[in-house]
């Protein structure tokens, strides 16, 4: 509706019953930010690759919410998987509002140590994951000339990390994709932006490399860790009302870690 200034007034709440599709939403971050647009009732088309289990619970929750979630396996790094996993979300509901493209995945080894296989799987999978996904949303949301699209980056794509090579250039090849495609088509009303977090408890950090103990908690200015569902809420923000002139932008949740 148009306002004073002729600026559109924006709804208070976010409009419940937009489609998201959330890559990776079977555990950790992904399935925190499942859980979130499911309670809030929307209609959800989520991707997993192994783990399912846990999102059973989201189908049931989004179902009681008035919401709907459709459950796809697919590996991002595959286009052909990525490109269906698009092709499902549009046919089950007509389109995709917004895109969260969360999966990922880190190895932690010294630089002179990393194997090519590791190198390419993680570009594989973080890098190309998120621009196959990226690449089969927007012909839709061109055409419709509105949508979201939130891509899941790191702050250690920003400011580095020893023994993580592969991942943080996969990252902040992310950041770059993000800001390019947000210029590109933030003129016929997409808006793509970035949510880089820093240290959360979830399988990926836990099992690969950071001991969750007192003296790596110190080095963390706010004195804890994250949890997943802070990110699910920032990315709930980017998706809604109050992501609506944010363009680009890397919103990192860190607890102060990089600043
Ligand atoms: P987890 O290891 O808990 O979860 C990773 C998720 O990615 C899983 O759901 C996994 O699916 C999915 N995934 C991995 N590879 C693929 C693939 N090829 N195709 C589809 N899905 C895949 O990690 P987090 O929840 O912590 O990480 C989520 C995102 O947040 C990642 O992009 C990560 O880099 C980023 N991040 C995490 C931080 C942290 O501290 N935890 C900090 C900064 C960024 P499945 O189990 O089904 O295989």
């Amino acid at each position: 509706m148009p306002g004073p200034l002729g600026l559109s007034i924006i709804p208070a709440e976010p409009a419940v019953g937009q489609v998201i599709a959330i890559t990776g939403a079977g555990r950790g971050i992904g399935l925190a930010t499942a859980r979130r647009f499911s309670e809030a009732g929307h209609r959800l088309a989520l991707n997993y690759r192994h783990s399912r289990d846990s999102l059973d619970e989201v189908v049931s929750l989004a179902a009681e919410r008035g919401g709907q979630a459709v459950l796809v396996q697919g590996d991002v790094g595959d286009r052909a998987d990525a490109e269906r996993f698009v092709a499902t979300a549009e046919e089950t509901y007509g389109r995709i509002d917004v895109l969260v493209t969360n999966a990922g995945i880190l190895f932690s080894e010294p630089t002179d140590q990393v194997t090519p296989e590791h190198w390419e799987e993680t570009i594989r999978t973080n890098l190309n994951g998120t621009w196959w996904c990226l690449r089969a949303v927007l012909p839709g949301m061109l055409q419709r000339g509105e949508g979201r699209i939130i891509t899941i980056s790191s702050e250690l794509g920003m400011i580095g990390f020893p023994t993580y090579a592969a991942y943080c250039a996969s990252k902040g090849g992310i950041i770059a994709l993000t800001k390019a495609v947000a210029k590109e088509v933030a003129p016929r009303g997409i808006l793509v932006n970035s949510v880089a977090p820093g240290p959360i408890v979830t399988d990926m950090l836990v099992k690969d490399t950071i001991e969750f103990n007192d003296e790596t908690r110190q080095q963390v200015p706010l004195r804890r860790f994250g949890e997943a569902d802070e990110i699910a809420r920032v990315v709930e923000f980017l998706a809604g009302p109050g992501g609506a002139f944010m363009v680009g932008q890397v919103v990192s949740p860190n607890g102060g870690t990089a600043i």
